[in-house]
Formats: C-alpha cells, structure tokens, sequence
C-alpha cells in the first residue's frame, strides 16, 4: 500500500489496491454518458483546472479510443444514495454513481488520489473503490452574523465541504449583531441590521468594544451565486433565518415588531438579548414576506428557522402576549414559542417546505413535522427520535468547532470548550438507548462554526479544519475501524492536499 493510496478520507467502504497506474496527460478526454454526469465532468474539470492549472477536455460521448475518465450514472447500483464505483485501471477510469452525488462523490475520491508530476501529468494509482455514505445528512454549519465573510470565501468554504463529501451547508444568515441576506420587501434590514457601530474585542468576561462600524450582506444575486455554486456540487444550502430571538438586528431595523417598540441597535457584544419578535398578526407577515423571498433564493426542502436562546422576559410583561396566551390557552411562554412556530411551520409547509429548528423547538410541544437539531446534548435528539421526528445531532461537546482543540495556552482565544480532533474522530452520532427504528430517525449530524471569537476566514479555516475531516469519516464511513493512530497517518498524508490549496488548517493534533 502505497502512502498515496491510503489517503482516502473518508475511508471507502469497500478498496482493493491494483498494480499500475493512470496517467493522466493534456489528451485526455473526461466524457460523460449522460447529462446529468456531463454537469460532473465540468465541475470536476473547473476543479482540476483550480488545483492543478489542468486543462481536461469534457465531451458526452461514447468512449473512442486513447486515454480518457469515463462518468456516468446508473440508478440501480447496490449501493446507497450518493454511493459509486470508482474504477482505475491503466488504460482509463471510470466512474459510476447512484442518484444525486454519486459521481461527484465519485470525482472527490479521484481528486484525492490525483498526484501531479514535473512534466505536468498526473499519476494515479490503479484501484477499485465501491463506496456509499452511512448518513444522508452530513453537514457544516457557518456564521456569518457575528463575523462576515465574503462570498468568496463561502464558497471555499464549501470547496472543503465538497472534498470530503458534506452535502449539507447550514448557512446562519441572520442574529442579533447582523442581518446578512438582502430581502428586497424590507431594506432596512441590511441597510440598518447589517451594520453595527462597533464589536465586542478579546475575552467576554474583559467587556471592551471597539468602535469600528462592521458588517456587510449578501444581495439576492450573490446568494443565488453560491447556492448555485454549492449545488454543482452537490452541497444543499439550509438557510437559517433566527425567530422569535436572537431577532436584535431585525429589530434594530424594525422595531414595531417587538413588544416594546424599541428602539434597539444592532448588537455588538456576544450573548443572548431579551428583544424577540412579539407574536403580533404583523409580525407574521412580515416574517412569512421574508420567508418567502428566502424560498424563492433557497431550493433547500429544509428550511431553518432557529427557535434557540429566546428569553420570555418581555412577553411575560406584554400586553399582547398575555392576551394572546389567554385567547389560545396556553399556560407558558414556552407554549406561546409553541405556537409560534406551529404557525410559521404551517406557513413553511404550505409552500412544500420543512423546517427545522434547534432543539429548544421541543419546549412547549414540538411543531407536526419539525425537524431538530440536537445542539444542548443529545437529550432533545432522543426525544424528537422518540417521538418520530427526524434528527440532526450536533452536540455541543463533540460538533461545536468554535470551541478550543487544544491547550488553551496555546491556542488562539475561543469560546470556551474543548473538543479535539480525538473527540469529533470518536463521535457516535446515534445515541445509546434508542431502538433501531428510533435509530433510523437520526438522519445524521453537522458541526457548527459560530465566529464570535473568529475574525477572518484563515481562522474558519484553522478551527473547522481538520476537525471536519474527523467528522466527514463519522459521518461517510461505514466501516469506520475507530482506530485514531491510523486515521491521523491518513490525515497527515490527505493534509499535504490542502497544503496545495493553501488552507490554514491547524496541527495542534500532531502533539496531542
Ligand atoms: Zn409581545
């Protein structure tokens, strides 16, 4: 086994080595059976152009003669979803994949063993790799409201996706301290909530702000850009648009949609406010207006609408809260958040939507046909699960890449926290005690990246990388060895690809 054929992250199901080699040279030809395989080829050869300045020609055609990669697909393969066969033999490569992603799955697992040479070919060992994925959602998460980040960055961000097969990216576009998507109905939301007057500097317990004026937004056009940039990649986009809290920046702009008026300013310090959305008649309409516009930009059959960290301090004294309480029988504010998001799930689902909140949307009693996300520990997964609800675990303690990976005196300043590589690599996304068809309802997990303390995107880079490598292999891998010695002699070969992208991963793992 040579040191680039185990380099696979993550590790294939089924891999058997051969002798030889492809080479690759400027006449191949990358042809594609179909059309839907034709759309792999191209991205695939934009990729390779990207990485290595490689010109490969793409046609659809039948295979002629001389070298070439051949892609197609093929929907009755004995293999899940998103799964293919990767064929590598010296006189071609060829590539069958299974429904949505297959091939480009397929395309990833061959850019990882792509190995350029001086005379400008590139050498690829023979193999045959028949692969699929374990879970069918495998997602990263980014925030881009306590720190922004330009759509070029984005969609680097999603290039890492991509490379290590995530399908999901959970885009966190609106909070207290910014509102980052243009919605054309109500400017004032980015020309107002996109901005703030200054930002919370170094440790929270510290107090300073400076007072620099910091924010930025994504237009309409840009957000269709990258939703399109991730699709011909394969890469879903959730949007998550936050309700009824973490609403300051909304409000900031539109304060007649809270309970006291206002006014309010765009946050500048981290943490959780007590200014949410009041359930007032206009208050839907102005959240299912932007929820519109939100669908119409975003595909995604998933939408989130948040439902975390929303105090109930001024409910409790609102005049129309109460009535409204009293009106419906409800016995709580955790009831009335209850209701809340029934109705904009309702509203979600009548336009052939699902929503899916944080796990605080089980308070009060779950929404029909919610989905969770389990962030306070695996608790609420396992009663959503129970409770026949599909789940997408990501535990704080081994999905939240915000926190420290190491020695925090040796560490730039995080959250707080500490989850190592060892940790995500160890990850069990399906918790102990549920049954199997209780099982079956964790479709899946995700990390989340929340940029409080993270300032520039090379530091994205350093927090979610590789601890997204780890996580891509819980989550792919279906016959994963749990055997962290070996999968860090894989890391460190796989690594020397992103040292070619420039990616600023971290290596405090090397010393752990
Ligand atoms: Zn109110």
């Amino acid at each position: 086994m040579t040191a680039q054929e185990n380099r696979l992250i993550p590790a294939p199901a089924e891999w058997s080595p051969e002798t030889g080699s492809f080479n690759l040279t400027p006449t191949t030809f990358l042809l594609a059976r179909d059309m839907q395989a034709f759309q792999d080829a191209v991205t695939f050869r934009d990729i390779c152009i990207d990485w290595f300045d490689f010109p490969l020609k793409t046609a659809i055609k039948e295979i002629g003669s001389g070298p070439y990669i051949e892609v197609a697909y093929d929907s009755t393969l004995d293999l899940p979803d998103g799964g293919y066969i990767l064929v590598i033999a010296p006189e071609g490569i060829k590539v069958t994949g299974k429904a949505d992603g297959g091939v480009f799955h397929g395309l990833m697992s061959l850019l990882q063993l792509m190995e350029p040479k001086p005379d400008r070919t590139i050498s690829i060992p023979c193999q045959t790799i028949s692969d699929g994925p374990r879970f069918v959602w495998r997602g990263m998460h980014l925030d881009v409201c306590r720190h922004f980040f330009s759509v070029d960055e984005v969609k680097q961000y999603i290039d890492l996706l991509a490379l290590y097969k995530f399908n999901s990216f959970h885009w966190h576009l609106t909070d207290d301290q910014g509102w980052r998507i243009e919605i054309k109905q109500y400017p004032k939301l980015t020309e107002v909530g996109g901005w703030r007057n200054g930002t919370m500097v170094g440790r929270y317990s510290d107090q300073q702000y400076d007072s620099i004026r910091y924010g930025g937004y994504y237009t309409q056009e840009e957000i269709r850009e990258v939703v399109d940039y991730a699709a011909k990649r394969h890469i879903n986009i959730v949007p998550e648009i936050e309700m009824p809290g973490h609403a300051t920046a909304a409000l900031a702009a539109y304060p007649e949609f809270s309970c006291t008026g206002g006014p309010f300013e765009v946050a500048q310090g981290w943490g959780v406010f007590p200014d949410i959305f009041c359930p007032t008649e206009e208050t839907f309409t102005f959240l299912e207006n932007i929820l519109d516009e939100v669908m119409a930009l975003f595909p995604s059959s998933v939408i989130h609408i948040g439902g975390d960290e929303a105090p109930k301090d001024r409910w409790k004294e609102c005049a129309h809260c109460q009535a409204l309480m009293q009106r419906e029988g409800l016995a709580s504010e955790e009831e009335l958040q209850s209701y809340f998001v029934q109705r904009i799930e309702k509203y979600v689902n009548s336009k052939g939507r699902t929503i899916i909140g944080w796990d605080e949307i089980l308070e009060g009693g779950l929404a029909p046909n919610a989905m969770v996300m389990s962030w306070r520990g695996t608790e609420g997964g396992i009663a959503a699960a129970k409770d026949k609800h599909q789940v997408v675990m990501s535990p704080n303690n081994d999905c939240y890449f915000d926190h420290y990976q190491g020695d925090p005196a040796n560490e730039p300043l995080a959250i707080g926290g500490m989850t190592t590589l060892e940790d995500v690599y160890n990850y069990e996304p399906v918790p102990p005690g549920l049954s199997k068809e209780e099982s079956a309802f964790i479709i899946g997990a995700q990390a989340n990246v929340w940029t409080e303390y993270i300032l520039n995107f090379e530091h994205v880079e350093y927090m979610a990388v590789p601890r997204m490598i780890a996580l891509s292999e819980v989550l792919w891998s279906t016959n994963r060895k749990s055997n962290f010695d070996d999968f860090k002699l894989r890391l460190a070969r796989n690594l020397q690809l992103l040292d070619r992208q420039h990616v600023n991963y971290s290596r405090t793992w090397q010393t752990q």
